[in-house]
Order: structure tokens, then sequence, then C-alpha cells
């Protein structure tokens, strides 16, 4: 013990006190002692001092004695208390324990060595419950620190789940807005078409030909801005939650003939061939024939839109599992394998810029994506920069009654008239062979 230690012996007995002053100066110990007689001088020394162990004659804690070990702890005094006790008292050792005493020694032992002992013994337990109780007042404050960080989460995480409230109502007034106008909107815009059809009969009279070249165009303008706005309406019923599959029985390969017969037109514009490869026996599926003209429809458009030269295929196939594939190959501009993880995202365009050469919203393959999921299938494409582009989708014969988003029909069962009408369709082809790389 390398510090002046500074010894408080508490006792009422002058020739005891003399003992314990000769017993632990003896060894030579670095030490201030102190004296006192009775208890309330005791804490009255704690008063202005500190001490680094006590040493508390067992007379002084009979009565009511004890309570000055008790007050002297519950002053927050932290020093190690040791008592001088008789072997007599031995049965007293447990309650000066537990009332707050570090250690005991008896007087008729008493010997520097075992007072030294005593001593260091006392003051290294007294320092490892210092210790503990420092570490526990730590523990104690990171407690209340992870509370009071968990309240302020929990305080976080609510401002979060009302804003994202909010949001979620902003979406869905932000849709139900875009869904209202591109309604609003599609009234006249059928309207301009149809009168723009009516003037093109010559039942309505003879036009002119500039007049004739004039009208054409607003007809093909109108259709192009119907067009779109079907895009941007099915968008925003699709945020909304709002686009719904209608699955009845039908004959794909017939809606696959009617959709590429309605597009033969633009292709040919282009001079592009426009085929079908049928692969198919089976033609009858139980899912929803508009939206398969549809997603058919859009994938054809941006084929044919993207191409500028050789020829649009489709191709259908039957696919193990009760499964079809309707793939739509182009020999256009293809797809650079960094864009084509973004084409399918809403707005994502190839060609960002004001000047693009091929019109669009971008909200196109998005639909097409859910419309698809809805459907039960998948969308995959493989593209290759300057040599086109196949979109293929993956559909169920017959959409699983989980999927369908509601109406009675979920818990019939199809299959056997699908399976009863197998090969009963044959529908005369566009073409037998494809013609795609
Ligand atoms: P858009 O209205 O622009 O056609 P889409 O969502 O249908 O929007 O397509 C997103 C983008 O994916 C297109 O702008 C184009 O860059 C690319 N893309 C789609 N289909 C093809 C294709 N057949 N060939 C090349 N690029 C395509």
């Amino acid at each position: 013990m390398e510090e002046k230690l500074k010894i408080l012996v508490v006792d009422d007995d002058q020739v005891d006190r003399k003992a314990m002053r000769h017993t632990l100066t003896k060894p030579g110990l670095e030490m201030e002692l102190f004296e006192v007689n009775d208890s309330n001088s005791a804490l009255a020394a704690f008063g202005d001092n500190s001490y680094d162990c006590v040493f508390l004659d067992y007379r002084l804690l009979q009565g009511d004695g004890l309570s000055l070990i008790q007050k002297l702890r519950s002053r927050e005094i932290k020093v190690p208390l040791v008592v001088l006790t008789d072997r007599e008292e031995e049965q007293k050792v447990v309650e000066w324990m537990e009332a707050g005493a570090t250690d005991y020694i008896y007087k008729s032992w008493l010997s520097s060595d075992i007072l030294v002992k005593v001593l260091r013994n006392a003051i290294r337990v007294h320092k490892a419950e210092m210790h503990v109780a420092w570490k526990n007042q730590q523990l104690q404050e990171n407690k209340e620190q992870l509370t009071r960080k968990n309240q302020e989460i929990e305080a976080q995480k609510q401002q979060i789940e009302e804003q994202k409230l909010k949001l979620n109502e902003a979406a869905r007034i932000k849709s139900q807005f875009q869904a209202t106008v591109s309604h609003e909107l599609r009234t006249p815009m059928n309207a301009i078409i149809g009168f723009a059809q009516l003037l093109l009969r010559p039942k309505t009279g003879e036009l002119s030909h500039p007049q004739k070249d004039m009208v054409e165009r607003i007809l093909k303008n109108s259709k192009n801005l119907l067009m779109l706005l079907n895009e941007i309406l099915d968008f925003s019923k699709l945020e909304a939650g709002g686009l719904d599959i209608k699955p009845e029985i039908f004959d794909l390969v017939k809606v696959i003939n009617a959709t590429i017969a309605e597009m033969q037109s633009l292709a040919e514009k282009k001079n592009l061939t426009l085929l079908l490869k049928n692969e198919l026996s089976n033609y009858i599926v139980f899912n929803d024939p508009t939206r398969v003209r549809q997603v058919l429809t859009n994938l054809l458009s941006n084929a044919i839109k993207f191409t500028e030269s050789g020829g649009v295929a489709v191709e259908v196939k039957e696919l193990p599992g009760s499964r079809v594939a309707i793939s739509v190959c182009d020999t256009g501009i293809g797809i650079a394998p960094t864009d084509i993880k973004y084409i399918f995202q809403p707005f994502r365009q190839v060609d960002q810029s004001t000047t693009r050469k091929y019109s669009g919203t971008g909200l196109g393959l998005p639909v097409v994506n859910a419309l698809v999921q809805k459907m039960g299938g998948k969308i995959t494409v493989e593209s290759k920069l300057g040599e086109g582009s196949m979109f293929r989708i993956e559909l169920p014969r017959q959409i699983s009654s989980l999927i369908q988003s509601g109406g009675e029909e979920k818990s019939k069962d199809h299959t056997d008239w699908v399976k009863k009408n197998h090969h009963s369709h044959h529908i005369p082809l566009l073409a037998q062979e494809g013609r795609l790389r």
C-alpha cells in the first residue's frame, strides 16, 4: 500500500484504542490514524473527512448501536467498515454484515499481521464493491438511455406510420385524379374518333384530297392519344389496386390472331412482316381474354415501334404444368443489358431525351407486367442491342382461384371444360412459321 491510508478507529475504551494504535502502527504502514470514542463523533468525523477504512468497536453497535452502520450507509458514506468483536458475539456477525459492515475481527486475535490482512482485504473488497456499484450505475444509466432511445424510436415509428398513411392517402387521391381526368378525356376523344371515321365514310359525302388527308391525320392522332390515355388510366388503376381480372373460357389462338390482324396495317406501313408461329395443341384457356389482348397489343405495338426492318413474330407453345408461352420477337433496335432492368419501371424509357425518336408514356410495360402477374403468369425479356428483342409471357392455362380478385366464378373448376374442348378450335393461322433470328 503505497499511498498514506486514513484510518478511523471508533471505540469508547481508551485501552482498546491504544492497543489498536499500537498494533496498527507496528508494521510500519503509511497511515494517519484518527480516533473517536462514540457514534456521534464518528458521524461528525465524516463531515469533513473521508477514510480508507473504519474500525468499529462492537459495543458501540449494541442497543441501537447498529444504527451507526446504517446511518453511515444511508448517508452514502462508502467506506470499508470492520467490526472489532469478541468471540462471544459471533452470532451478531450476520446482522452487522447485513447492515453494511465489510468484515469483522476478533479482538482476542488482534495482531499486526492479521490486522494488516483484514485491512487490505477490507479495502480490496470495498474497492470491488465500489467497482460493481459503479458498473451497476453505468448499467442503470445505459438502461435508462436505451429506454429513452426506445421511446424516441417508438415516437419516430409512429410519425413514419402517420406519414405513410398521409402518403397513401395522397397517392390514392392522385390516382383517383388521374383516373378521373383520363376518363373525362377519353369520352370526347372517342367522339372525335367516331366523327372522324364518319367523315371518312363515302356515304357522308365526298371529301377533297387535302380534306381527307387532314381527317385521316385527326383520326390517327386521336387514336394515339386514346392509347396513351388508356395507358395512364390503367396505370392509375394499377396504383390504386383497381386492375381486375375477369376470367372466362376462351380460344387463345383466336384472340392472338385477332390482335395480330389489328396490328397488321401498322406493320405493313413500316414494311415489316408480322407472323404467328403456333405450336399449341389445345387452344382453350380459362383466363381474361381482354387482358391477354391488351398485353399482346402492347408488346406488338412496342415491337413494331422499335423495329425498322425485318419483322415481328408471335410464337405460342405448350409448357409443362398446364401453362402456355406467348413470345413476341422482333428484329428491332434491341435493349442494352444496362437498360433492360429498368424497362418495367413506370415512366422509364431507354431514350429519355425530349428529342427521342419513339413516342410513348413509359407506362406500357409496367402495366403489362402487372397484368401478366394478375393473370397468374410471368414475363421475361431477352434482347441484344442492334439485333432484336423477345418478350415472353407464361400464363397458366387455367387461372387459379386464389389469383382471381373477386366474383362467384372463383370456386368453379373449369378443368373439365378446358380438357373436353381440347383440339376443337383450330383457327386458320396467319402463318405457320416465324422468321426471327
Ligand atoms: P413506351 O411507352 O416508351 O413504349 P414501355 O413501358 O412500353 O413504354 O417501354 C419502356 C421502354 O422499353 C421503351 O421506351 C423502350 O425503350 C423499351 N422497349 C420496350 N419494348 C421494346 C422493344 N421491343 N425493342 C426495344 N426497346 C423496347
